[in-house]
């Protein structure tokens, strides 16, 4: 038997919009565990975030998912779950990933980390992937037993999707806390002008 000969990472996230804090995760977990790619996921339907607010078209996370990482060396964005349609849930992603020559590492933040064991299926997805947790703001780094995981350190950014759609709500520059090319399609489409 030879080992896996893929290491998968898999950054599963909204990304309303994508930011930084999204970027440096990927590109650490990338080089502290030696993984070959880190896709980004961009969810369709997240399920847990639904009813709280109005979450924009998939297809435009998506573009400024593909924006974020162009140029970027290892990191992909992935229509996967789009594709796929209805509620996201990321086992069904990881049970599609899964593959005997690949190893699959979820990367998730540190307040990600801590609510795992609330995910649908959460036991299987357990058996099926290490975790990576990326330090983040506010969040100790506490991952449910269950989980292998591993400690990421990055810096601490405090940047998040809710902090930005705040500020271009309120008329606030996000320049530098998203890619350039982000900013541009929030502006031609219009997004997070108003509340909810
Ligand atoms: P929102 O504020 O809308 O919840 P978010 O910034 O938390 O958005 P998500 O799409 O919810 O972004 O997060 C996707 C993943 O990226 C999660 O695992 C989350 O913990 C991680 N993440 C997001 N922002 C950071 C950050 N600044 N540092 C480290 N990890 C982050
Ligand atoms: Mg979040």
């Amino acid at each position: 038997m030879v080992g896996p000969t893929e290491r998968l990472g898999v950054l599963g996230g909204t990304f309303d919009p994508p930011h930084i804090g999204h970027l440096v995760a990927g590109v650490n977990a990338l080089a502290e565990l030696s993984l070959d790619r880190v896709l980004l996921v961009v969810a369709n339907r997240p399920w847990q975030k639904v009813g709280e607010r109005s979450i924009s078209p998939a297809m435009t996370r998506l573009e400024m998912v593909r924006e974020a990482v162009a140029g970027i060396d290892g990191l992909e964005a992935s229509d996967e779950e789009i594709i796929r349609g209805g509620d996201t849930y990321t086992i069904d992603t990881i049970d599609r990933l899964a593959a005997s020559d690949r190893s699959l590492t979820l990367i998730v933040g540190t307040d990600a980390a801590a609510g795992l064991d609330t995910w649908h299926r959460w036991r299987e997805l357990a058996e099926l992937v290490d975790v990576a947790v990326v330090d983040r703001p506010g969040a100790d780094a506490r991952v449910p037993s269950a989980f292998h995981a591993t400690r990421v350190e990055i810096p601490l950014l405090d940047v998040s999707s809710s902090a930005i759609r705040e500020r271009v709500r309120d008329g606030r520059p996000i320049a530098g806390l998203v890619p350039e090319p982000v900013r541009s399609v929030i502006e031609r489409e219009l997004l997070y002008l108003r509340a909810g």
